[in-house]
């Protein structure tokens, strides 16, 4: 069978992609849906335990923004449900209404619990190489997600991002003696620093760091550094920790090769919290896969979302930020999907 659309990737975006084309008439029988696990993509298992930068609101929009996901027919007992809208939440609450739409989705597409593992456009079809088949459509969204960035520096131990964002993983591989060098200004450094001197009571942490912390603000009808700004409980753990007084076993140094020569050393393990790169599928003729930033269009019949594909526009400021986040995806569908069916093979 040739597919109309094949999403790959079960996370957020994916689920978004596949609830917006249903919702444009799609039939669901000519979706294929590929995804090693289905389990709510990196979302729903390595950042469970994080405190989300978004408010609950916004995860209560997403759910309801595709007739397809059949949210009105969904338990109303979702742990979710007693946060109040504005509070911020562990994201393993968000994921689990996330979850029951992707069981949902699951009963009407095709699903194949795969790895896609290469892409070739022949003769007007796209043909997908799984780890276990293969199979043809005439088009393909990517929603592949992201991969942590690594500084790598050779001689100290590395802690994996998705470990650190775990406190009890964390608080399992670092102790009373250690020293520990945490990468990074963003919303997930700013957390791990605090789990590591609240919860592991590490000896020292030294944050190195290439930028001033930035904050989001909210305004009536836009906000602030939306993107890029520490928001919620981090915000405010900020605020009084680094803007304040910094926690005596907290060091804060210029992340410069003088700084890592000198200071790293000193430090038993090195967490990286500087940012993400796309996961890499490869794409015959292609030698990397980009992307209109406005559109996600990235080859006839080939389209992106999600967070390795993010919008890029403009605040009211004119500064450039990648909207990455479930309501962002959701917003951005809503306007592309009509130009993907038209665009697509
Ligand atoms: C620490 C952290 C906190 C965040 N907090 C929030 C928040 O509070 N609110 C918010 O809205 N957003 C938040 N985000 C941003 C964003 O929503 C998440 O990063 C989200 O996981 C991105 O969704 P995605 O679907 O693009 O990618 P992912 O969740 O990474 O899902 C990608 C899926 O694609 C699958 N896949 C990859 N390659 C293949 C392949 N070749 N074949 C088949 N399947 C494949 C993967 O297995 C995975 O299941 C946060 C991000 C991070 C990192």
């Amino acid at each position: 069978m040739t597919y109309h659309f094949a999403v790959i990737g079960a996370g957020p975006a994916g689920i978004a992609a596949v609830g917006k084309l249903i919702d444009h008439g799609v039939d669901p029988q000519t979706i294929a849906w590929i995804d090693p696990e289905f389990k709510v993509g990196d979302f729903g298992t390595k950042w469970r335990h994080v405190s989300s930068n978004t408010r609950v609101k916004l995860f209560h929009r997403f759910y309801a923004a595709c007739k397809a996901f059949q949210f009105d027919d969904a338990p109303a007992h979702f742990a979710i449900h007693k946060t109040h809208p504005d509070e911020t939440c562990l994201l393993s609450l968000a994921a689990e209404p996330l979850q029951w739409i992707t069981d949902k989705l699951k009963q009407s597409v095709h699903v194949l619990h795969d790895k896609a593992i290469h892409l070739e456009l022949s003769n007007r079809l796209w043909n997908i190489k799984l780890e276990k088949q293969s199979l043809q459509t005439k088009n393909i969204i990517l929603a592949t997600g992201a991969e942590p960035k690594s500084l790598s520096f050779a001689d100290t131990s590395e802690i994996p991002l998705s470990v650190a964002l775990d406190p009890e993983k964390l608080s399992a591989l670092c102790h009373a003696d250690d020293a520990v060098a945490v990468f990074g200004s963003s919303h997930s450094a700013i957390i791990i620093i605090q789990t590591l001197l609240e919860k592991c009571h590490v000896k020292k942490v030294v944050n190195f760091y290439l930028e001033p912390l930035r904050y989001a603000v909210y305004f009536d009808d836009w906000i602030l550094f939306d993107d890029t700004g520490l928001k919620g409980k981090t915000a405010e753990w900020a605020r009084n920790n680094i803007d304040g007084v910094l926690p005596e076993k907290l060091q804060r140094v210029i992340s410069s090769p003088e700084n890592i020569k000198n200071i790293l050393p000193t430090c038993s393990h090195a967490i990286y919290a500087t940012g993400f790169q796309s996961r890499h599928i490869s794409v015959a003729g292609l030698h990397k896969l980009e992307y209109n930033n406005k559109n996600g269009i990235i080859a006839p019949g080939l389209f992106g979302v999600g967070i390795a594909f993010p919008e890029a526009r403009h605040d009211r400021y004119g500064t450039l930020e990648y909207r990455v986040g479930l309501w962002k995806f959701m917003e951005y569908l809503q306007n592309i999907m009509p130009v993907w069916l038209q665009y697509g093979v």
